[in-house]
């Protein structure tokens, strides 16, 4: 099996060298175990975070160990007689082609009619992730504003279909860098504001224009002056979802907090962080409501795709300057 693992843990922006690809005999499949080819590997935000060497709310990456990360892929040959040979799972073994795993470590891919990277991405714990926190963290109700930042990313993507699906004359905004993720945005009916280049108040200002009446609801990704400006454009009683942070993932001193936290006071707003694993008993509701349609086409998804295990580090890398519109995935 070849695996990536890390050398040393990063200070600031990882060095591509830090990743190392290595090659490992894999022991015989004890009794329960089987081995998968992976066909997908996801990357993720998040993963920097284990990168530290520090505990936050999941522990660090060993250095030496072989990464982890959300998988797809193929069981190959099988002890477990729930799991033959030819069944598609998903897994938490990725950064690496083959893993083995013991049968209760994998789930069999939902019978869905959508692609099987689609279970890394929309609807997988990124889309999860997008539809807990708009509904059952920022409380969405029909006829709200809403704003996403990263809006054009994994997660980002879907909250802001998922907010227009059920907003009827709500306005949803979303922030994002590149052009072409700007003009996705306006297709799918978003008002898309770009963020480069700006600082809060600049960003503030746009986001007025884009919104005068201000937000009900911020589903935030990024932090940094994308949450100073949405604290600038709130209305009475808003709910903002702390989702993530990645403004500040690979900085090396503290972030300084917004200047302007006496929005949340003069609106009534509460600001609440949440992490998705702790509501993954609703998954299946998820997948029951959403996944349909996804498979119907009536909630587009993009995927940025990098070819080859080789590419698994670069491709990470990318979700950092924004490379990536939709999902980041690496194809083996
Ligand atoms: P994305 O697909 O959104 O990729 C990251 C995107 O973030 C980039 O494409 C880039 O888009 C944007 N970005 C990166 N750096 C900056 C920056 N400094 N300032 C502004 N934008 C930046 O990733 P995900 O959808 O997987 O994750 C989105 C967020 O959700 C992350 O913060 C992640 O940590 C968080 N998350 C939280 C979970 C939870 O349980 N709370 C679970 C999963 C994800 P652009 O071109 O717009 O700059």
């Amino acid at each position: 099996s070849r695996y990536f693992t890390l050398i040393d843990y990063p200070e600031g922006t990882p060095a591509r060298e830090l990743f190392d690809l290595r090659t490992r005999e894999l022991p015989e499949l004890g009794d329960g175990e089987i081995r998968v080819r992976n066909t997908w590997l996801s990357v993720d935000p998040y993963m920097r975070g284990r990168m530290s060497g520090v505990k936050t709310y999941v522990d660090p990456f060993i250095a030496g160990e072989p990464l982890e990360g959300a998988a797809v892929g193929e069981v190959i040959e099988s002890r477990n007689t729930r799991l033959p040979a030819g069944t598609r799972v998903s897994h938490m073994a990725g950064w690496r082609d083959v893993a083995q795993l013991p049968g209760d470590a994998v789930h069999p891919l939902p019978e869905l009619d959508v692609p099987d990277s689609a279970f890394l991405g929309v609807l997988g714990m990124p889309g999860m992730t997008a539809w807990t926190g708009l509904n059952r963290i920022a409380a969405m109700r029909e006829g709200d504003n809403v704003l996403v930042s990263a809006a054009a990313g994994a997660v980002g993507s879907l909250a802001v279909q998922l907010a227009r699906a059920r907003g009827g004359k709500g306005k949803v905004v979303g922030i994002a860098g590149a052009p072409e993720k700007l003009e996705w945005l306006a297709s799918l009916g978003v008002e898309p504001v770009s963020y480069r280049g700006k600082d809060a108040g600049e960003l503030a200002a746009d986001l007025h224009k884009a919104c005068p009446e201000g937000f009900d609801v911020v589903y935030e990704n990024v932090g940094g002056a994308c949450l100073e400006a949405a604290l600038d454009n709130l209305r009475i009683g808003a709910r903002i979802a702390i989702c993530g942070l990645i403004d500040s993932y690979n900085a090396t001193a503290p972030a300084p907090g917004p200047s302007n936290l006496a929005k949340l006071l003069f609106n009534r707003a509460r600001m609440e962080g949440f992490i998705v694993t702790d509501h993954w008993d609703h998954y299946p509701h998820f997948l029951t409501t959403v996944g349909p349609l996804v498979a119907g086409g009536e909630i587009t998804y993009r995927e940025t795709v990098e070819e080859g295990l080789e590419a698994t580090p670069d491709a990470f890398l990318k979700l950092f300057d924004g490379s990536n519109t939709g999902k980041m995935l690496v194809k083996l």
